[in-house]
């Protein structure tokens, strides 16, 4: 097990739960905009945020940023220390940071001195892109050059005595991902941040991030992750629960199953299917629910379910634990079936 880091009001590592986290993707400066879609995430179920700090206009906005928003700040430094501390000093929860390309020395142990006096934690990342030549020439270009390479940025915080650190080391590489993270799980017991960098556009990265990270998670591997996409953040958050679900560790939520469809649906159950995953997805109690395309075999296939839909002739069934009670008219369906959904969310 991997010892806990706090990160503001959310403790990650150990037995705690794992964290989703996204990052903003509006320029940290517009205080208002950047305000709304953290709370938006926060909403959606975002247990940790990300911003970028470029400059000390973006350092100097986390403290605004945080008078509205409950969730922990990670501000998000590249190369220079001076951001890393005024990031900290205006109340982020946890900086983003490589020691390798903050200068000199010097700066590592400022930057590393702020961290402790704040009691904020680091993570320290590597990507596959941006491994130290001197791990690359050892190594190779493998699992081990990327996990040395962000071990060694984490020594280089330890040395003064930083020991709040989240480890990161992702590729774009589904396999080498999953190579990387099992290495890193063996070698340290930091927690562990997981994702699949730069995975793509909505669909390429739904599937890359849900088999990398899915499967280091039925390994045990991951504290907090991230699903990158190349979409709406607020779409990473619901793709991060989605995975969370289905490797089965979050079980508070309104599950939609729904039948292939075939030659005996007797209706659009595809969109019906896809308006109930929509209507329901804010519902946080166990409930399974099903639609299926026809009467002949939905109520049956379906019959472990809390609630069901399936297509007849001329309307469609409603059933409960595949016992049909109610007829409704197509037309009616949706309307007469989210109804029932939320009568039964309600009692449970
Ligand atoms: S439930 Fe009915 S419509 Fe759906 S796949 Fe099975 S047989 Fe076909």
């Amino acid at each position: 097990m991997t010892k806990t880091v706090k990160i503001g009001s959310t403790i990650i590592g150990g037995s705690n739960k794992v964290a989703i986290q996204s990052m903003a993707n509006i320029k940290t400066e517009y205080v208002d905009k950047v305000t709304n879609q953290i709370l938006a995430l926060e909403n959606a179920g975002c247990d940790i945020i990300r911003v970028a700090v470029k400059d000390e206009v973006d350092a100097l906005a986390i403290k605004q940023i945080k008078n509205s928003v409950k969730i922990p700040i990670v501000a998000d430094i590249h190369f220079d220390y001076r951001l890393a501390i005024k990031s900290i000093e205006n109340g982020a929860d946890k900086i983003r940071i490589n020691p390798g390309n903050i200068g000199k020395e010097e700066n590592v142990k400022m930057v590393a001195d702020c961290v402790k006096a704040h009691g904020v934690a680091v993570r320290v990342g590597s990507n596959s892109g941006s491994v130290e030549k001197e791990f690359l020439s050892k190594y190779g270009k493998s699992e081990i050059s990327l996990a040395e390479s962000v071990l060694s940025k984490g020594s280089a915080l330890e040395k003064y005595g930083v020991n709040d650190i989240v480890i990161s080391a992702k590729a774009s590489n589904v396999p080498l991902t999953v190579k990387t993270y099992e290495y890193l799980n063996a070698k340290t017991n930091y927690p562990l941040h997981i994702g699949v960098t730069e995975a793509g556009t909505y669909e390429s990265g739904l599937v890359k991030s849900a088999v990398g990270i899915g499967s280091l998670l039925l390994k045990g591997i991951g504290n907090t992750i991230r699903v990158s996409l190349t979409a709406d953040p607020i779409k990473e958050i619901y793709a991060g629960q989605k995975i969370l679900r289905s490797v089965g560790l979050d079980s508070n939520f309104a599950e939609v199953i729904s039948c292939p469809t075939c030659g005996r649906t007797e209706y659009n159950s595809i969109a019906l299917a896809e308006r109930v995953e929509e209507l329901t997805k804010n519902i946080r109690k166990p409930l399974k629910i099903a639609v299926m395309g026809c009467v002949v075999n939905g109520p049956g296939e379906a019959k472990d379910c809390d609630i069901g839909i399936a297509g007849s002739k001329n309307s469609c069934v409603i059933f409960k634990k595949g016992e049909i009670f109610k007829t409704v008219p197509f037309e009616k369906a949706e309307e007469e079936f989210i109804k029932e959904i939320y009568e039964i969310a309600k009692c449970l």
